[in-house]
């Protein structure tokens, strides 16, 4: 049976929705609200489906008011969902970036890349049947378009670096920006007196360090007020976050520069990026175990580990 969904309601008509996607506040979707429509922003898995429109109804709202399916990428966690949810919302059109597009229209050529990434295992568990989207309910949206749910105006921008299909949107009605994983993570369980702590995501396999610094330094020409966060809802304090992401994001890619040529390089990579992060998480104030620390971080630290590999292997030559 479908636990209910953990909502986290914001100012302004925005609504995080926990996704269940491997751990609680791990993933979000996000709901954003007009007088008449709704816009949902990251649809999951196959699996939130069912928690995003049980969270429409929570709020009053129905399946036939959501007007927009959005994805800030086609990553599976942000995207493998939209299918199956632009089937339960007959009113929907979904935004999507023009690098990404024709993967949600015909799902073939992204599954198997996913399967080659993370496994057979792994995608069956996760992920599921990817459902096509029709051309027809589609509607690409290039960087710097602004459409309107009713009279709230949404920006979108181009923001390559974690992913060359990503773009962020911005909500000029409560002045913040929907980040998907270009902001980085920032997980609750890390929160303490100093505010949220937040670390980069790398993932395979379109990392691209200088893209990504510049796309957030992009953001933040906007001066938000708070950033929507895919990896974990919202947050505040965005000058101090950009600050710390972008020295993180410098110290991911030293470590893989070290020990690029390591044997067993992917081992010391993860040591490295974990003991850096603890380190960090020390210093902010963070007061978990290790053993809990770990568990909150040690899918992305493997996850930014393989894609930091990939970088080394690729970057200058594509
Ligand atoms: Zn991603």
């Amino acid at each position: 049976m479908q636990a209910e969904p953990r909502l986290y309601a914001y100012d302004g008509g925005v609504t995080a929705v926990d996704s269940g996607f491997n751990r609680s506040q791990m993933a979000a979707c996000y709901l954003l609200e007009s007088d008449t429509s709704v816009a949902v922003i990251e649809t999951g898995t196959n699996d939130s489906v069912p928690r995003i429109l049980k969270a429409l109804e929570a709020r009053g709202r129905s399946a036939e008011d959501v007007q927009y399916v959005i994805v800030t990428h086609v990553h599976l966690d942000h995207a493998g969902g939209a299918g199956s949810l632009m089937q339960a919302c007959p009113n929907a059109t979904f935004l999507v970036h023009p690098r990404g597009a024709r993967h949600m229209i015909d799902p073939s050529r992204l599954e198997a890349s996913v399967r080659q990434v993370y496994g057979d295992e792994v995608f069956n568990r996760d992920y599921g049947t990817l459902v096509p989207i029709p051309e027809s309910r589609t509607r690409v949206v290039e960087s710097g378009e602004t459409l309107e749910l009713d009279d709230r105006p949404l920006h979108f921008l181009d923001t390559p670096g974690h992913a060359r299909h990503h773009f962020c949107i911005w909500d000029e009605t409560t002045r913040g920006w929907f980040t998907g994983d270009t902001f980085g993570l920032s997980y609750r369980e890390l929160d303490t007196a100093r505010g949220p702590f937040i670390f980069p995501t790398t993932t395979p396999i379109q990392f691209d360090p200088g893209a990504l610094k510049n796309s957030v330094e992009r953001l933040m020409a906007r001066d938000p007020d708070w950033m929507y966060l895919t990896h974990f809802g919202r947050v505040g304090d965005t000058a101090r976050l950009a600050g710390d992401l972008l020295g993180r994001i410098d110290e991911l890619v030293a470590i893989a520069e070290r020990y690029s040529d390591a044997e067993r390089r992917g081992k010391v990579i993860a040591a490295a990026m974990l003991d850096g992060l603890e380190e960090a998480a020390r210093d902010h104030g963070v007061k978990l175990s290790s053993e809990d620390f770990h568990a909150v971080v040690a899918t992305d630290v493997q996850l930014n580990t393989q894609g930091l590999e990939f970088w080394l292997d690729h970057r200058g030559g594509r």
